[in-house]
């Protein structure tokens, strides 16, 4: 059984197929994962001209279908992994068994529930910087946050853009040190402390800039940019499994080093869920591979 539909559950269903494992896929919700969420992917070999990331992920469940995979649109709400076979609950309804279940349901991107932030997602508004930091090339952008994650997009970003905003809601950032000194540092990189994101604001265009508050003065005023990367923070899809499952405090799973192994024989995870630094397609698609191979040796051993 393989729960989640990104990148790490389709290449793990692919190696399942293969293997002629039975592989079955849960969807869950999100069709498709965090693939569907942006525009062009051109950092996924094997697509000189990019690839269109729902389409990419499209092409990834097909693939896996061709081979064999049973896939079935509903959502792990529950886990039993106290005995043999493991077991989860469809929907809140149905439990369904297993003897070996891969973990791939991924991360979701926090957002921050301003105006305009959901109504510019994907014309402004991105969540990844790898993804889409590419379309603003040259043009003045933001990074909300003062996280490892947004040091690393607004370090990325400058190299591709005019100029980075950082915009941080303290008068101090929790990235680790080497960090704050890398982007302290960037010639084309301004951080803008204590500053609150109000509003983001657009046209028929796309996002024109973003409305932000001084919280010392108490002003607002509008930054002008053409994309707003957001690093507020990563959330791991993990509490249907957090009963049985080894994870960090902030939800990631934890499995053996260098291995999908989790603390439970037979259950593996793979891809964002307990991947707290690549955060890649295709580490994620890798990371499925590996997954699927330590389930033909677990399924091997019984
Ligand atoms: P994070 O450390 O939780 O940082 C999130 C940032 O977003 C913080 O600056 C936070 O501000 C800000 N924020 C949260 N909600 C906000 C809101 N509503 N409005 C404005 N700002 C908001 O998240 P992360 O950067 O994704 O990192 C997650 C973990 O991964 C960390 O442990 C990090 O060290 C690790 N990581 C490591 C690497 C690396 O080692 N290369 C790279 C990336 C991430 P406050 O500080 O005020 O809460």
């Amino acid at each position: 059984m393989i729960v989640g539909s990104g990148p790490a559950g389709y290449t793990a269903a692919i190696y399942a197929a293969r293997a002629n494992m039975g592989p079955v896929i849960y969807t869950g919700m999100e069709l498709g994962g965090q693939l569907t969420t942006t525009t062009t992917i051109e950092n996924f070999p094997g697509f000189p001209t990019g690839i269109d990331g729902t389409q990419l992920v499209e092409n990834m469940r097909a693939q896996a279908e061709n081979l064999g995979a049973k896939i079935v649109m509903g959502t792990i709400t529950d886990s039993d992994f106290s005995g043999r076979p493991l077991r989860l609950q469809v929907d809140g309804a149905d439990w369904v068994e297993a003897d070996c279940v891969i973990i791939a349901t991924g991360a979701s991107a926090k957002y921050l529930g301003i105006p305009g932030e959901q109504h510019f997602r994907g014309s402004g508004v991105s969540a990844c910087a790898t993804c889409d930091g590419f379309f603003y090339r040259k043009q003045d952008v933001a990074v909300i946050g003062g996280g490892d994650t947004a040091c690393e997009e607004a370090l990325y970003l400058s190299g591709l853009c005019n100029k980075v905003y950082m915009i941080i809601r303290r008068d101090q950032m929790r990235a680790s040190q080497i960090m704050q000194e890398r982007v302290k540092t960037r010639e084309n990189i301004e951080i803008l402390w204590q500053s609150i994101p109000l509003e983001v604001m657009g046209d028929a265009s796309g996002v024109t800039g973003i409305k932000i508050e001084d919280k010392k003065s108490g002003e607002t005023r509008v930054v002008a940019v053409a994309g707003i990367f957001l690093a507020v923070g990563h959330h791991p899809n993990s509490e249907v499994f957090a009963k049985w499952i080894t994870t960090n405090s902030e939800g990631y799973i934890i499995t053996e080093p260098g291995s999908p192994k989790t603390n439970i024989a037979g259950v593996f995870a793979a891809g964002d869920v307990k991947d707290l630094h690549y955060k890649q397609a295709i580490t994620a698609a890798a990371a499925g591979c590996q997954a699927a191979i330590e389930a033909d040796r677990y399924l091997q051993s019984l």
